[in-house]
């Protein structure tokens, strides 16, 4: 088992990427914190990962990644449970899709207010914890953040403050044998897909991507259990990119 007993918060992680992300993991034997943006839906999440692993060590947390209150409360909860936290995986995320003209200063607001603000304060408190005994912060960024997003401005400069954010803080933190990475995947069929993305787009997509189609969530995983893991204690600063190879 490639994560034996590493305590790991992943947001996110009732649907979609994240909860692929929080199966995996369980799967190497990690204990996990599995975040929705609301009780009920981390609870069900739960539920649904008990029937496929009984013995899984799982934490259900509902938070409000706009709430600085719930993210102190995610911490203290998981502390309070757990003793440690190895691993942060922040992968919540929203999305859109509006030319500029028709994007409001709230649009550009919640993006980042969620995007990036909510990954910037719950890996700052993560942080004075993990200094104290080291680990892998893995953000989930986008193919967009390097390739632009047509009519994404607010969702491209999200993910491209995420990429900013992890090399940063990959020279600030690793004196304390923190290791920041980041992932980023492509075309992966998940809600946020199914409600940004129309048919006649994705197969517009499609064509761009040298492997022909577009990812399931569970592809992405892999990634992330490797940079969770020991095997990738040289690597840090590291932006993964899991598109199918749309961009090089
Ligand atoms: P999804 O919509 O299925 O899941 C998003 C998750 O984020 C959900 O669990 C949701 O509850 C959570 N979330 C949203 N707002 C929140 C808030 N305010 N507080 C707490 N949690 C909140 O999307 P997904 O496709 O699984 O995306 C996961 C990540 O991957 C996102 O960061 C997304 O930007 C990124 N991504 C996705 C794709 C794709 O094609 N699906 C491509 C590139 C990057």
């Amino acid at each position: 088992m490639r994560l034996k007993d590493k305590v790991a918060i992943i947001t996110g992680s009732t649907r979609g990427i994240g909860y692929s992300i929080a199966e995996a993991f369980v799967k190497e034997g990690a204990k996990v914190v599995l975040c929705g943006s609301s009780q009920e839906n981390a609870d069900k999440s739960y539920q649904k990962i008990l029937e496929k692993y009984s013995e899984a060590d799982v934490l259900p947390i509902g938070v409000n990644l706009t709430s600085t209150e719930d993210i102190i409360s995610l911490v203290e909860k998981t502390i309070n449970k757990y003793g440690k936290i190895d691993v942060l995986v922040n992968n919540a995320g929203i999305t859109g899709t509006s030319p500029i003209t028709e994007l409001s200063d709230e649009d550009f607001e919640k993006m980042m207010n969620i995007n990036v603000f909510g990954a910037f304060k719950l890996t700052r408190e993560v942080v004075k914890k993990m200094k104290e005994y080291g680990g892998s912060i893995i953000n989930t960024s986008s193919m967009v953040a390097n390739y632009g997003g047509r009519n994404q401005v607010h969702y491209s400069a999200s993910k491209g403050a995420i990429n900013a954010m992890t090399k940063s803080l990959s020279k600030e933190l690793g004196m304390y044998n923190i290791r920041v990475n980041a992932v980023l995947p492509g075309v992966t069929l998940t809600d946020m897909t199914k409600d940004a993305v129309s048919d006649e787009m994705l197969e517009g997509l499609k064509r761009m991507i040298p492997l022909g189609r577009a990812s399931q969530p569970e592809e992405l995983a892999g990634a992330y259990v490797y940079l969770a893991s020991d095997e990738a204690s040289f690597t840090t600063g590291t932006l993964i990119s899991v598109d199918g190879g749309i961009v090089m």
